[in-house]
């Protein structure tokens, strides 16, 4: 069992989407290796929770920035000590740094994309020699709906999001002859510390702007993620889900 039980590495796992991701696979029975920035607090809180309910598989925390290749080459180190396999990588780091266009400094923007775009671009170039060699894999990449349709105070983020579906894309077709899939997942408005920090008007605009009325949970994407991840998932690629109760229509 412990030999065929499947390897996933979650980066950001320590709180929001990440940490709802992490729970998910590892009540489905996975391996989980979760990566997240520097607060110890909630990581550790995520390694409670995927194990409320006893010990179903091996756990590991890794701390560091998945803008430094050093980060890719741990998560990957750590996934395979289970048991050389590294079967699923969901790429959901992010950060937001907002600002108007003219008021952005070279470090917002910078920043962004680094944590971004070329943390899910470091980390998706270590994973896929093992994967090609094992001839099965599932990447998720945690794009955005404004990598779709942009949204005014964000160029650094929507930018970084919308780069993140162009790698999606390219990625899916150089991998697909290998049996392994690449997809990104949009979410719309989700509730997480990154939504947290809206003022009452501004969510007030943005739920307006949404059909189904309501903010989505972390659930409603560890769900599709999951969805992805699944082994009769093979013949989606290259796709953009969005889940966003309507909002990127
Ligand atoms: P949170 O801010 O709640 O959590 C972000 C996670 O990413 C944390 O675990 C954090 O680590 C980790 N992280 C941040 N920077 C780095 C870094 N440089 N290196 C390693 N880990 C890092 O975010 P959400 O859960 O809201 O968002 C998750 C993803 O979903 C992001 O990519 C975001 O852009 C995307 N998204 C979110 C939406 C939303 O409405 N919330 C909407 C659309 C997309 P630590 O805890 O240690 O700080």
């Amino acid at each position: 069992m412990e030999n065929q039980r499947k390897t996933v590495i979650v980066t950001g796992g320590g709180r929001g989407i990440g940490r709802e991701i992490a729970i998910s696979f590892y009540k489905a029975g996975y391996n989980v290796v979760i990566g997240y920035a520097g607060n110890e607090d909630t990581a550790n809180e995520t390694k409670k929770l995927c194990m409320e309910d006893g010990l179903l598989g091996e756990l590991v925390l890794v701390k560091g920035d998945v803008s430094e290749e050093d980060t890719a080459n741990q998560l990957l180190e750590r996934a395979l000590s289970f048991n050389g396999r590294i079967d699923v990588v969901v790429n959901n780091a992010g950060i937001t740094r907002d600002n108007l266009l003219a008021r952005m400094t070279e470090k917002e923007f910078m920043d962004v994309l680094d944590t971004n775009l070329k943390g899910t671009f470091l980390l998706c170039q270590k994973v896929t020699r093992p994967m090609m060699k094992q001839r099965f894999g599932r990447i998720i990449n945690i794009s955005s709906v404004v990598g779709v349709h942009g949204n005014s105070g964000q160029v650094n983020y929507s930018a970084s999001k919308a780069g993140i579906i162009g790698l999606t894309k390219s990625m899916a077709k150089e991998l697909a002859s290998r049996n392994i899939t690449v997809n990104a997942v949009a979410p719309g408005m989700i509730e997480t510390d990154m939504t947290k920090i809206l003022d009452e008007k501004s969510k007030e605009a943005i739920l307006a702007s949404i059909p189904a009325k309501r903010m989505g949970s972390p659930k409603d994407i560890a769900h599709t993620v999951l969805f992805l991840a699944d082994v009769n998932s093979s013949y989606i690629t290259g796709q953009v889900l969005g889940v966003d109760g309507g909002m990127g229509m």
